[in-house]
């Protein structure tokens, strides 16, 4: 047997664009390093994996021993069938050299199933198109499939006592579109599989297929030329919006012309950029601000959404705060006092979270937030989860106001904010000295990440200074949002 050419991940890869199966099989250095999230997604969809096939157990599994030895996995598969093997995990196939490896193969009453695992809740084209490619590669092969399905964990499943795996997974047959795929899939392996092969580098301009269905990871290499002030670099605009003043030759935000079709956020940013001015509309500034009454907390909440439910009566990705910080202002002319919130590792933390909440906010008057939906999705979560704390909950949130407000509506506006009302960009542009960028953990995805690892962390020392790194990042989302106020004071 030869070796493959073309797998699952290059085929997808190709599908995507053929420049990037091009770099990975000639270039694969210049690859963008993978985040912290994209290897966190990559882990998760490994763990999630392992457990669904605990959905048929006693299968045996056809890894080859020696890693990337393929040739030897799709021999094991083989054999493991000719002995009347019922069940394989990992179970590998190759056809026309293009290799599948397939998550569980089962086989019932004489007929094989496939089955393939994915950690998400939805159903998406690009599974689908996946799974096309694993039927196409194990019938051509010679083993005749009855059914394939996706298996994906299952956004009604509420956990009670143990996991449940049967209800935990739901279970859908995608046979009749991958039928309807194979000619397709047949076309375009023959397309990759040459392209695969080729000494000439595709031309492929960047475009929108460069973040669909995935971000593309060689952005790094053919990205790198676009220049520094782009038309990319203003969030307000579609991607479509991008590329069509880009293709049209405006590269950069200065060279959008004044009269065009963009909105009227762009057009704030276009204005106050050209003469480096700050866009205020005091009115309603004075407004905000004065509305503000006394105990003033800024208040930030962090929570994770564990794919798998950890805790009794939660769901597949719910949002379960595990953190919040808080600086408290008792009059206008006072300095700030911190208080904050980390639960243990180990334990459900919604009960210990709202009740140091509670007892935290308990003299607040207005409670200062930056983007309030997600505080406010997360006490409407804990109100629902502990109806026994609705009135503390209510309390909290008829105090909630949304300092975002004020950036979104362009009542503020600097141009280095470019056209973003995010945190991440409103705080360089308008308090330069407080940066995350020195932060070990700098985003709300990454202390995510930290505290689901936390959950398993049996190495003490690691576990205290990643418990430091959170604290230290959640403080700072709240200390920034007193020195925008203080910003946004000065400005009336
Ligand atoms: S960055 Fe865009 S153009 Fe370059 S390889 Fe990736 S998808 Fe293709």
């Amino acid at each position: 047997m030869e070796k493959h050419i073309l797998s699952k991940s290059t085929f997808l890869r190709g599908l995507q664009c053929h420049k990037s199966l091009y770099l990975y099989k000639n270039f694969i250095q210049l690859r963008d390093t993978p985040s912290a999230e994209q290897q966190a997604i990559f882990s998760r969809g490994n763990r999630v994996g392992v457990l669904a096939q605990k959905l048929f157990p006693g299968g045996i599994d056809a890894t080859p021993t020696k890693k990337n030895n393929y040739i030897a996995a799709v021999e094991k598969t083989q054999f493991l069938i000719n002995s009347g093997a019922e069940i394989i995990y990992e179970a590998a196939f190759q056809y026309n050299q293009v290799l599948a490896i397939l998550d569980v193969l089962v086989k019932k009453e004489g007929k094989w199933y496939a089955y393939e695992v994915k950690s998400s809740i939805k159903i998406s084209h690009i599974y689908v198109m996946d799974a096309s490619l694993q039927y196409w590669v194990i019938t051509n092969s010679g083993l005749a499939i009855e059914d394939i399905s996706l298996i994906t964990l299952s956004s009604k499943y509420i956990k009670k006592g143990d996991l449940n795996l049967h209800e935990l997974f739901a279970i859908t047959s995608v046979l009749k579109d991958v039928a309807k795929n194979q000619d397709a899939i047949t076309d375009q392996a023959n397309i990759l599989i040459e392209l695969a092969s080729t000494a000439e580098m595709p031309d492929v301009p960047i475009g929108e297929h460069c973040f669909t269905p995935y971000n593309c990871d060689f952005m790094g290499n053919c990205w790198k030329n676009v220049p520094h002030n782009s038309v990319f670099e203003i969030t307000g605009l579609s991607k479509a919006e991008q590329f069509a003043l880009y293709s049209s030759g405006v590269r950069t935000i200065d060279e959008i012309p004044a009269k065009n079709n963009l909105d009227k956020n762009v057009n704030i940013h276009l204005a106050t950029s050209k003469k480096f001015d700050v866009h205020i509309q005091k009115e309603a500034l004075k407004k905000f601000v004065d509305e503000l009454t006394y105990p003033l907390c800024f208040m930030d909440f962090e929570s994770f959404m564990p794919a798998v439910p950890l805790y009794e009566g939660t769901k597949p990705y719910q949002h379960i705060p595990f953190q919040y910080s808080i600086h408290v202002q008792e009059s206008a002319s006072s300095t700030t006092k911190h208080l904050e919130f980390l639960a243990e590792q180990g334990f459900d933390p919604r009960i210990d979270f709202i009740d140091n909440l509670l007892e935290h906010l308990k003299e607040a008057s207005t409670i200062l937030v930056y983007d309030a939906l997600m505080e406010r999705n997360i006490l409407n979560g804990l109100k629902k989860d502990f109806p026994e704390k609705s009135e503390g909950i209510d309390f909290v949130l008829s105090k909630l106001k949304d300092l975002m407000q004020v950036f979104q509506e362009r009542i503020y506006y600097h141009p280095l904010m470019k056209n973003s009302h995010s945190i991440k960009s409103v705080l360089p542009a308008l308090v330069p000295e407080l940066g995350y960028e020195t932060l070990k953990i700098s985003s709300g995805s990454i202390a995510m990440i930290a505290f689901e690892k936390l959950q398993t962390e049996t190495d003490m020392f690691r576990a205290m200074e990643t418990r430091e790194h959170l604290l230290e990042y959640c403080k700072l989302d709240t200390l920034a949002m007193v020195k925008l106020l203080e910003v946004l004071k000065r400005s009336i």
